[in-house]
């Protein structure tokens, strides 16, 4: 009998899709440079010189391997077992820059000048630019200038990184004119430039790019967890917004028997533009390129989306969350904007842990879970740090 071909590498198929969901939904004119990319990733991602260099780069600058860590006190409050993967402690204080560096680095690779993308609360843009100022390349970010006034601070952030930050002033002037205006500025000179998609989301092959990318926050815990406790963890959660640092913890254990929780923002409420809870509220459509579960309108345009934390408001998710979800391979679980707040005081009093209150979704799932579940032993992304929040968070829910 034939041995099975591991997980990360029958999924996606060679056109992108998880099953039915992926795929590259683009205008002709972006399918060429497209398809260079996806060419180069192939290649690249075998190619001794980049893996080692992007090895170096980890190591060296961002501070790899973040640490896991026995959350003791927090353990002892829900009487349960709760490890945390710190990439609060990569540089720049969240997971995003794992991708963004290897997207600047296949860039280098490619001879390009530029990185291009979009950003909706600047996470992903201030990462790239940080990216961009490490390789010499020139950044270009893409902000709705509604999210410009909101998020300032990373405005800011960028502008010293060196990054030009570029003002979308069409329609609702927030992520979605974004996207379209990253897009026709990358349109406009594809030989020099690269659009660096900031999730496991858009058309292939950014999904299995980015994961691939991300999976080094897996494969780091997975080994750290072992070296620990002797065992794997029960069960492996992280917050799901497009579900970059999901998919980068979950890569390491989909074939082993490990509960997988995907985490979905559920707001203030059930109703559309209350929460962005894709998967649990959505169905199968398209948008920015690929099919998966979206939350839509009666037009079938994307929703409006809340939630508390700005970097887990999409109106989409991931096709390979999509896909595992289908498959009963991951569950999911929701957690509202209130009980993020709660967890986000509760680790920051208990453990000296500032989380970002996108991490704070899967504190607050761990906890509840930990309570149901005393002699399990939950592995937790804490996929950022919370310095960026405290002001909003102490303005609207203080406490004493
Ligand atoms: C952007 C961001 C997220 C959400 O992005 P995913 O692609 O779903 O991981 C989560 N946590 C932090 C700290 C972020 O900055």
């Amino acid at each position: 009998m034939q041995k099975q071909k591991p997980y990360l590498e029958s999924f996606p198929d060679n056109n992108g899709y998880f099953g039915k969901f992926g795929g590259s939904y683009i205008p002709p004119s972006l399918v060429e440079p497209f398809n260079e990319i996806n060419e180069a990733y192939n290649k690249l991602s075998k190619d001794f010189n980049f893996l080692n260099e992007l090895k170096t780069i980890r190591k060296y600058y961002q501070g790899r391997p973040t640490p896991l860590y026995f959350a003791k006190n927090l353990s002892t409050k829900v009487d349960g077992n709760i490890y945390l993967k710190r990439e609060d402690l990569n540089h720049t204080g969240a997971h995003k820059l794992n991708h963004c560096m290897a997207e600047a680095l296949l860039a280098k690779y490619l001879g390009k000048k530029k990185l291009i993308a979009e950003t909706g609360a600047g996470q992903h843009g201030v990462a790239l630019a940080t990216a961009a100022a490490y390789f010499g390349l020139e950044c270009e970010i893409h902000m709705g200038e509604v999210d410009i006034k909101k998020e300032h601070p990373n405005v800011v952030k960028m502008k010293i990184l060196g990054a030009k930050v570029v003002p979308v002033t069409k329609g609702l002037k927030t992520l979605k004119e974004a996207v379209d205006s990253a897009f026709e500025s990358y349109l406009s000179d594809t030989k020099n430039s690269m659009f660096a998609i900031g999730s496991v989301v858009g058309p292939h092959p950014f999904p299995k790019m980015i994961r691939d990318f991300q999976s080094v926050i897996g494969f780091e815990a997975k080994e750290q967890f072992f070296e620990m406790t002797g065992k794997l963890p029960d069960m492996v959660t992280a917050c799901v917004g497009g579900g970059s640092n999901a998919m980068g913890i979950f890569s390491a254990f989909i074939e082993d028997s490990v509960e997988l929780y995907a985490i979905e923002p559920a707001g203030k409420g059930d109703k559309i533009g209350e929460h962005s809870a894709s998967i649990t509220y959505g169905k199968e459509g398209i948008m920015h390129g690929f099919n998966s579960i979206m939350l839509a309108d009666e037009n079938g345009e994307p929703a409006p989306v809340h939630s508390i934390a700005s970097g887990i408001d999409y109106p989409s998710v991931g096709p390979e969350h999509a896909y595992l979800n289908s498959i009963g391979r991951t569950k999911i679980g929701l957690c509202t904007d209130n009980e993020a707040v709660e967890a986000f005081y509760t680790l920051s009093r208990l453990e000296g842990i500032i989380p970002a209150l996108e991490s704070s979704h899967a504190i607050a799932f761990a906890m509840k879970y930990a309570k149901e579940h005393k002699e399990k032993s939950i592995l937790v992304n804490l996929s950022g740090r919370g310095d960026k929040d405290i002001d909003f968070v102490i303005e609207n829910f203080p406490i004493d």
